[in-house]
């Protein structure tokens, strides 16, 4: 099982489409069995609109911020 932490990594490379197939499966397993990993990818997706529309140009880094309340919400989770 991936952890949280690599979901944030696999978020990261996922705009270079580095990841194989294996990879991107145990990253879909996670979302399945972690909401705030969903919430968290939503946030990324929209930060990174957000960030184009913006700047005109990807916005390639996530927030601390976002980092930090995605493993908190896990801790509360689990
Ligand atoms: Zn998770």
């Amino acid at each position: 099982m991936m952890s949280c932490r690599e979901i944030v990594d696999f978020l990261l490379d996922y705009s270079s489409g580095e990841q194989d197939a294996p990879t991107r499966e145990r990253f879909e397993q996670h979302i399945a069995v972690c909401p705030p990993c969903v919430t968290f990818m939503k946030t990324y997706e929209q930060s990174v609109k957000l960030g184009k529309a913006a700047l005109g140009e990807p916005c390639e880094e996530i927030p601390p911020e976002l980092v930090k309340a995605i493993i908190a919400a896990r801790d509360k989770t689990s």
